[in-house]
């Protein structure tokens, strides 16, 4: 079968949208923690298989041998590592052909704090022997097209990101990659790793231009000092540690970390990367 974890995500849910349309239902199985969350996957056909990343004995029949795996990472920055190990041992005990793994764009050379898990799930993921396939995700669009209410409240996109320039791409086209790298020739994506990214890398600034094209308000971006950033976020109720690995986060997008444009992504799915016009179209339709 043709395995999903955390196929009740936002991610997952594409997913499976995805692979529902080139495979039999039949084939695919979704790994959920919440087996109400999941009754409509069930309802299309899909076979549930109920686990927790951290029950590791819950992981113990969720996998067959020859099962194409997608292990997408888990929530819950800072408790990932034991969570994935988990994951990985369930997957290396059944014997699984492929373990596909959403990771960070830059792999091992991604330098900012939100990127350590990945990292090292990628390198117990090598030390496992199993045969895998890294996909290497960029920003989501969506990571900044979900947050738009506090843009539009204050006119201003804020962030510590200085002029990087970030190339994401929508929440679909990462799903889009993935179901191609678990339904296409598997020996053609075994071992490999791509750099998912947008086709364009825009900034901050254009982001915001952006917005006041579409809405017609005056929208800028307005850089801050990361501490200002660290005390804005905290301020409106993000935990500190979680602001502080954002603020992270916004230094390593000045430096360019998100920026790379490889052809990847459009490579795997056939398909030009969703415009970021096009996920605030979609946000400002459903604000
Ligand atoms: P979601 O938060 O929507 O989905 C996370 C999924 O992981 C959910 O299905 C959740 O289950 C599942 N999960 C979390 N903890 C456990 C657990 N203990 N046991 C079993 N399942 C668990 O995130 P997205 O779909 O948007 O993104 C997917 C992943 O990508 C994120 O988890 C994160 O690692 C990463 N990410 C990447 C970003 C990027 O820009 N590239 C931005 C944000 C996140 P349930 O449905 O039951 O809650």
């Amino acid at each position: 079968s043709i395995v999903v974890t955390g196929a009740t995500g936002q991610l997952g849910r594409l997913v499976i949208d995805e692979l529902l349309t080139a495979v039999p239902a039949a084939s695919v199985a979704a790994v959920v923690r919440d087996k109400e969350k999941a009754a409509d996957l069930a309802e299309r056909g899909v076979e549930l298989r109920i686990a927790d990343y951290d029950r590791p004995e819950s992981l113990a029949d969720v996998f067959e041998e020859g099962d194409r795996v997608l292990l997408i990472s888990g929530n819950e920055v800072g408790r990932r590592v034991p969570q994935h190990t988990a994951v990985i041992s369930a997957a290396k005990a059944a014997g699984v052909a492929q373990l596909a793994y959403t990771g960070i764009l830059g792999g091992p050379e991604a330098d900012f704090r939100l990127a350590a898990e990945h990292k090292e799930t990628e390198r117990l993921i090598l030390d496992s022997g199993l045969p895998y396939t890294f996909l290497r995700n960029g920003w989501y669009t969506e990571n900044y097209t979900g947050n738009l209410a506090p843009v539009l409240a204050h006119g201003a996109v804020v962030a510590n990101a200085g002029e990087g320039r970030i190339a994401s791409a929508a929440r679909a086209d990462y799903a889009a990659a993935a179901a191609a790298v678990l339904t296409g020739p598997a020996e053609e994506h075994l071992n490999r790793a791509y750099e998912l990214s947008g086709d364009t890398a825009w900034s901050l600034a254009e982001y915001a231009a952006e917005i006041a094209r579409q809405t017609g308000r005056e929208i800028t971006y307005r850089e801050v000092p990361a501490a200002s950033h660290l005390e804005i976020l905290t301020g409106v109720g993000v935990p500190e540690p979680f602001a502080a690995i954002l603020v992270d986060v916004d230094e390593a997008i000045g430096r360019g970390a998100l920026a790379a444009t490889t052809g990847d992504l459009a490579r795997l799915t056939g398909r030009p990367t969703t415009p970021i016009a096009d996920t605030i179209a979609e946000a400002l339709r459903r604000a």
